[in-house]
């Protein structure tokens, strides 16, 4: 089922965030690695949401955090 996405927010705790860089390779159009090593969001709609999901799931510390405001 497609869902229209008519904003989204996506956070990362980069207090938290470990570098693993799980969320970059299965949402690399949001994520990127900064020169810290920590997890970045370059562009919130970069990607599915269904991709945005599985790098939330994927996260070991649970750091990526997401609000949609979904249209039916
Ligand atoms: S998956 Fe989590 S810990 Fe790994 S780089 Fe992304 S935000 Fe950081």
């Amino acid at each position: 089922m497609r869902r229209d996405v008519v904003s989204r927010s996506i956070h990362v705790d980069t207090d938290t965030c470990v570098g693993s860089g799980w969320c970059v390779n299965l949402a690399a159009g949001v994520f990127r690695l900064g020169p810290d090593g920590k997890s970045t969001v370059v562009d919130a709609q970069g990607e599915s949401l269904d991709a945005i999901e599985e790098a939330v799931d994927s996260c070991p510390v649970s750091a990526i955090s997401v609000d949609d405001e979904p249209t039916e």
